[in-house]
This record gives structure tokens, sequence and C-alpha cells, in this order.
């Protein structure tokens, strides 16, 4: 926490410095630098970020609102943030409407969107060019389920137990995309347990990949 504390503060720093000089006059070598720079430094802002939300959820600071959240809506901003990634990875990444109406569920609206921009980021990051990313959303009983269903590399028997620990990445998830940290599922999955969810995944049966499905509890009236 201390740590995560002094490192935000020359970042700032940073970030300020390197905005002014992307409005500069540049040369177009030097602005693909600082673009570079300033890219990376968005990347150390969302890592300390995430050393905050962990040192918070342990220390039992991690504070939620809970409202009447329409998950739907959410899951169709996240889908929109991410279809220049996922275009990019040449992945189809769609939302399924429902054939039912959803009702809504009781959840911290920031921290879901929180939940989803993962689960769906690491779907997108996971899949290769070519295969396709799926949200579906369904009522069952006191609970809405969310599910994304991806055709990626998937997770073998061995990393299965510890998918959810902090730091655990698995060895195919390393050789296909270096930059992740291990953090993101087990933040994920403490959010949607203080929710009184979870998250699970299952390999598909009829194809390559993986489906990751969150559980939240439907609002009481
Ligand atoms: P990160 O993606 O930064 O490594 P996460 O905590 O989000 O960290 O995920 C932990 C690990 O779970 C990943 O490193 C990867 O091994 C595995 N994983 C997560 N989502 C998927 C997915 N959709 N397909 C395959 N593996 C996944």
């Amino acid at each position: 926490s201390t740590a995560a504390h002094q490192l935000r503060t020359p970042l700032t720093g940073i970030r300020w410095a390197l905005e002014a000089l992307e409005k500069s006059d540049l040369s177009e070598e030097h602005k693909a630098l600082v673009k570079s720079a300033s890219d990376k430094s968005h990347e150390l802002v969302a890592i300390v970020g995430t050393l905050l939300d962990i040192s918070a959820i342990e220390s039992g600071k991690y504070k939620y609102t809970f409202v009447p959240v329409d998950i739907q809506s959410i899951a169709s901003e996240v889908v929109a943030d991410f279809t220049p990634l996922a275009q990019s990875g040449k992945v189809a990444l769609y939302l399924e409407s429902s054939a039912t109406p959803i009702p809504p569920v009781r959840a911290d609206q920031e921290r879901i969107k929180w939940v989803l921009n993962n689960l769906i980021e690491n779907a997108v990051r996971y899949t290769p060019a070519g295969g396709s990313v799926r949200i579906t959303t369904q009522a069952l009983g006191t609970s809405v389920l969310l599910s994304v269903r991806d055709t990626g590399i998937g997770i073998g028997n061995e990393d299965r137990e510890n998918i959810f620990e902090r730091f655990y990445r698995a060895q195919n998830a390393i050789t296909v995309q270096n930059g992740g940290n291990g953090l993101g599922l087990y933040i994920a999955r403490t959010i949607a347990t203080d929710h009184n969810g979870d998250i699970s995944f299952a390999s598909n049966t009829e194809g390559p990949g993986t489906t990751f499905t969150l559980t939240l509890p439907i609002a009481q009236e």
C-alpha cells in the first residue's frame, strides 16, 4: 500500500509533463517517442491502481455502493470499449440480446464494470485471430448469469486450481501475452463474492476456448 501510494505522486508528475509535451511542436520521430512513453505511463497508472485495489481488499477497506444495475447496458458499454482491440486482433466480439427481459442486479456499478472489463479483455486477448468472444445474459432463479465465451487458448487442467490466485498466470497465457500481471481474476472474483455472487469458468465442450460466468443476485424490489 505504501509503495503504491508513493509511486502515485511522481507518476502524476510524469503524466503532466508528457501531456504537455504531446501538445507541443515536435518532429514525427519525437512525437512517436512521447506517445510510446505516454502509453507506458498509462499502463503504470493502471498497475498502481491495481496494487491499491489489492491492498484495499486485503485491509477490508474496499467499499461498495449497491444499487439496482442494468447489467446488459454495462456489458454493451464494455463491448463498445473493447471493439477496437478486438478488431485489431481480428476477433469477433458481440453481445447477444436476451430473448427475455433481464432484471436489474444488486451491484456496485463501477466495480461490476471493472469485472466485465477484466473478463472481456481477457477473452479478447487470449483469443487468436479468426476467433470470437460472445457475451450472453440470462436470469435463473434469484440470479442473473452473464457468460463470456471465447474460442481462445483455453485453460489447461494443471492450471484450473490456480487461476484465481494472486499473480498466477498459465504458461500458455504468458506465451501469447507477456503484459499481464495475474491480478485481474483475483480482484474480479473478490468483487463478485462481495456481491454474494461468484465467477466460475469451464472449458468449451464443442470447440476450443473457455467460458467465464459471472453470477449476481437480482435486486430486490
Ligand atoms: P492476466 O490476464 O493479467 O494474466 P488475470 O488474473 O486476469 O491476469 O488472469 C489470470 C490467468 O488466467 C491468465 O494469466 C491466464 O492464464 C488465465 N486466463 C484468464 N482468462 C482467460 C481466458 N479467457 N482464456 C484463457 N486463459 C485465461
